[in-house]
């Protein structure tokens, strides 16, 4: 009685250890992504159990040849990887992974030769084919090979096998797909890689190219400045007109031709500041000086005030004349007739300066008010559009705007104009 007693508690003792273990192995396994690794080390786990004479993992080698399989668990495995075997040397095993159920074989006879020699044979007086599956997947199989033909494999060890098998299939399926997320966020980056190269190229030809354009245009509009001026001999009328056209057209194709070098210029990594400390009213010459021949065919002038009390401005004087004109060009573009006013006043904040630049034009839907600044965004986006432009214009200015610790903000009415605001700090 006292013996049984004994008995039965060595036992439960046991089956206490062997779930222990398969709680750990199970909860272990499938956090290892490791696929080689995985397969290498289960037989080891498998054997702290069951202690079989020989333990294979079979799987199948998809990625190469569906009729080839993997073996692992040979001595070599460490130094040369798994053997390469023909799946149909393994009829158990395909026959344990169509049933999804473990297949126990005795043999008559005794081990003769070692199995990794003939693995095919298996020539074991016990053997237990367990397969690794999970969900729809099937993985392969376990191999185990005893020795003692008498030797009786218990539900116990069976059930443990299996459980094993599962965690082994998760492992496998979460390692696969580790893989394959692997591989393909590497193609990712070969291909945003790809794009980068070929966004770096683009730069560099619109920058390259608008450089070479520059200079003929600038050409086009001198000669056209000194026809102008007579010093060629005196123009009539119709001659007159004739040449002033050809240089507006040729001062519209330069400032498009410089906002494109702007913005390549930008993309490139031009970020350079050159401050220095200054007051507003210089800048508001050198801007209507360079706005004045737009003016001329509308049947408005730009008006210019500034209030009394702006201080200067420490700042990129280039830069914050460049968001300006492209400001003012654009309100005059889209304004036949009107006004447009460019306002210099104190910010609301303290410290701060605000340029308003407001027009009576055609205004601007609400729905495209927050896209304007994108690149490209045009509200009249179609080839046959009335204005000309870049769509680049505001993009450049954003960005700037934004170097210059600048904001900028607009408000805008369909059909009956815009105001766009921009606030500098007085210090940068
Ligand atoms: P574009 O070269 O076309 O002028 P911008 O980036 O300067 O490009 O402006 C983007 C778009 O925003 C313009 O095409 C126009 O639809 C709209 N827009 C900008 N300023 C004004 C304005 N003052 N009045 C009306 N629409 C404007």
């Amino acid at each position: 009685m006292v013996r049984r007693e004994k008995l039965l508690k060595e036992q439960a003792k046991q089956e206490a250890e062997d779930m222990a273990m398969i709680q750990t192995l199970s909860q272990s396994l499938p956090s290892s992504l490791d696929y080689r690794k995985i397969l290498a080390t289960i037989g080891e786990k498998i054997n702290r159990v069951v202690h079989a004479a020989k333990f294979y993992v079979l799987v199948e080698d998809e990625m190469n040849d569906p009729s080839r399989g993997l073996l692992y668990g040979g001595d070599k495995d460490e130094e040369s990887g798994p053997e390469v075997v023909d799946l149909k040397d393994y009829p158990l095993v395909q026959e344990c992974l169509k049933k999804r159920h473990p297949i126990i074989q005795q043999n008559v006879g005794s081990p003769t030769e070692e199995p990794q020699e003939n693995p095919q044979v298996f020539p074991y007086p016990l053997s237990i084919t367990v397969p690794i599956t999970f969900r729809s997947e099937a993985h392969g199989a376990f191999l185990l090979g005893f020795d003692e033909g008498n030797r009786i494999l218990t539900s116990r060890e069976i059930h443990f096998c299996q459980i094993l098998a599962f965690a082994t299939a998760v492992a496998l399926s979460n390692a696969k797909k580790y893989d394959e997320l692997r591989s393909e966020a590497k193609q990712r980056q070969l291909v945003a890689e790809e794009l980068a190269e070929a966004n770096r190229l683009k730069t560099l030809y619109l920058a390259n190219t608008s450089d070479e354009l520059r200079t003929p245009i600038t050409t086009i509009m001198g000669y056209g400045s000194i026809l102008l001026d007579g010093a060629c001999g005196p123009l009539n009328d119709e001659q007159k007109r004739a040449v002033g056209q050809l240089t507006e057209n040729a001062r519209g194709l330069l400032r498009l031709v410089d906002q494109v070098l702007d913005y390549s210029k930008w993309e490139r990594g031009a970020r350079r500041l050159y401050k220095k400390r200054q007051e507003v009213g210089v800048l508001l010459d050198e801007i209507k000086g360079e706005l004045s021949p737009l003016e001329a065919k509308r049947p408005y002038q730009v008006q210019y005030n500034i209030s009394g009390c702006v201080p200067s401005l420490e700042t990129d004087w280039r830069k914050l004349k460049s968001i300006l004109v492209n400001l003012l060009n654009n309100a005059i573009k889209f304004t036949d007739e009107g006004e447009v006013k460019l306002s210099v006043v104190n910010g609301s904040a303290n410290h701060e300066v605000s340029f308003v630049v407001s027009d009576t034009g055609i205004g601007i839907p609400k729905e495209h008010l927050s896209m304007i600044f994108n690149k490209f965004h045009q509200v009249d986006g179609s080839t046959a559009k009335r204005y000309q432009g870049t769509g680049l214009g505001l993009t450049i200015t954003k960005n700037l705007v934004e170097l210059l610790s600048g904001r900028i903000e607009v408000e805008s009415e369909l059909g009956k104009g815009s105001t766009f605001t921009l606030t500098m700090p007085v210090r940068n």
